[in-house]
């Protein structure tokens, strides 16, 4: 077994878990050390038939703490499995405390399904599937674009699926959900009765669960180009195949919405991709600049802006930080300003280097802006918190010697739940600043 070390489990607070699982006994003390049982070799089967998982104190405590991953180093020993499977968890003493997906590649091993002891089969990700479809019902109102499963903040960890009218776009992110692919994608076909469906399991964070990146179509037919959909005024065009992430950045679709609102005089979209933020810019500003790297996403976002009749929308394909450095040298002057780049930071060891990243965009943003103007600006780096990214906001202020006012606080769209047990859930930061 690969040793791996823990990531951060936040501090711990005091030494007891919170409830003891036999409710008797006094709790021993926790400096002594525990033993590890030696790697089976063959999983031990639970009651029900399925193989157990138990973990060590320190698991249990951070379970107990609902904390929906376990990492390896937590589990008291290798259960013997191949990864994928649903799993009893159970505490040193083989009690049962949940159900959860294994990995037995990634650094996390578990991920939580049931505190109870259900069947986890065809019905239960039925309910799972019809209780996200109820939170989309009740809180967007009629819409037909949105992510309706969110993995972990839905109760179906390892799984993304995007609906865009009458195609989904899923990606399945860990071996248990890519293992029932077509269980998955029967529920899907029976709940929506989509015309397609399209995998798009091409990230990178599949090679950390050992599994390939892979995309194509998994059910019905593909779509017969770009699809279109709705954001507030405006028609979106996004490839569902071709495109980035699932086809389009939804978790910013009610930002982009907002936008529009501060929207004045002559407006700058840095990092546009198809053109979701500065089309809505477009709708109100005298005229647009929008950045962006990906020749495909520049020529796209031009088509967009035709097909709203949006004639004021200059596409420049370029690196939006040699952009923001030469508009700065130029003495240019904007009234609105933009900025979603992509995430700086995979892991926490690329920290320091991120938040160097917004800091020099963000500076230079702010040194462009006329008095009154407004910073709409984004990450969607979870290791860059709100605190860390508030800082970052500071220190380009003073370094641009400007006063700088916040006046909104935002996160990703309804559709995107954060789980409160889980802070990884909330990755999305999107302030609206704006400069006096
Ligand atoms: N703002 C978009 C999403 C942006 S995603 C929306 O709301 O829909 C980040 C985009 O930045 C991608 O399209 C990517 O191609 C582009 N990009 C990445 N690095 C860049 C760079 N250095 N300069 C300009 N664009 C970049």
């Amino acid at each position: 077994m690969p040793t791996s070390s823990k990531p951060p489990s936040g501090p711990h607070r005091g030494g007891r878990p919170s409830s003891p699982p036999s409710g008797q006994g006094r709790g021993r003390p926790h400096h002594r050390p525990e033993k590890v049982a030696p790697d089976r070799t063959s999983p031990e089967l639970g009651p029900d038939g399925l193989p157990q998982v138990s973990l060590l104190r320190r698991g249990v405590e951070r379970w107990q703490a609902g904390h929906p991953w376990i990492y390896r180093a937590d589990l008291n020993g290798d259960p013997g499995l191949q990864g994928g499977e649903i799993v009893r968890v159970t505490d040193g003493r083989g009690w049962f405390i949940g159900k959860a997906f294994y990995s037995r590649q990634s650094k996390i091993s578990l991920r939580w399904l049931s505190f109870d002891d259900v069947a986890v089969d065809e019905d239960f990700f039925r309910q799972r599937l019809l209780s996200a479809q109820a939170l989309r019902k009740s809180a967007l109102l009629g819409e037909t674009t949105y992510r309706l499963v969110h993995g972990e903040a839905d109760g179906i960890p390892g799984l993304v699926v995007d609906r865009y009218g009458d195609y989904l776009s899923v990606q399945f992110l860990v071996p248990a959900t890519e293992q029932r692919k077509a269980l998955i994608a029967d529920l899907l076909e029976a709940q929506f009765k989509p015309r397609g469906i399209v995998n798009r399991s091409d990230v990178g964070v599949r090679n950390l669960e050992g599994l390939t990146p892979e995309k194509g179509l998994l059910r019905g037919e593909l779509p017969p180009g770009p699809i279109s959909f709705d954001e507030g005024m405006v028609r979106v065009r996004a490839d569902l195949l071709e495109g980035q992430k699932t086809g389009a950045f939804l978790d910013q679709k009610e930002n982009h919405v907002m936008a529009a609102q501060y929207a004045a005089g002559e407006a700058l979209d840095c990092f546009s991709y198809v053109g979701g933020f500065a089309l809505q810019l477009a709708t109100r500003a005298q005229s647009v600049t929008a950045v962006e790297i990906s020749d495909q996403a520049a020529a796209q976002l031009r088509e967009n802006a035709q097909a709203n009749k949006l004639s004021n929308v200059d596409v420049v394909a370029a690196n939006a930080f040699d952009f923001l450095r030469d508009a700065v040298d130029d003495g240019r002057k904007f009234d609105t300003i933009v900025l979603d780049p992509p995430s700086f930071a995979k892991n926490k060891d690329a920290f320091a280097a991120a938040v160097r990243g917004y800091k020099e965009i963000n500076l230079r943003a702010m040194q462009l802006l006329r008095p009154g103007g407004h910073l709409i600006t984004a990450s969607c780096t979870y290791h860059v918190d709100e605190q860390a990214f508030e800082d970052m906001l500071a220190s380009a202020a003073a370094d641009a010697k400007r006063r700088m006012q916040i006046i909104e606080r935002r996160g990703a769209g309804k559709d995107h739940p954060v789980l409160v047990n889980l802070r990884e859930t909330r990755y999305l930061k999107c302030y609206v600043l704006r400069a006096m």
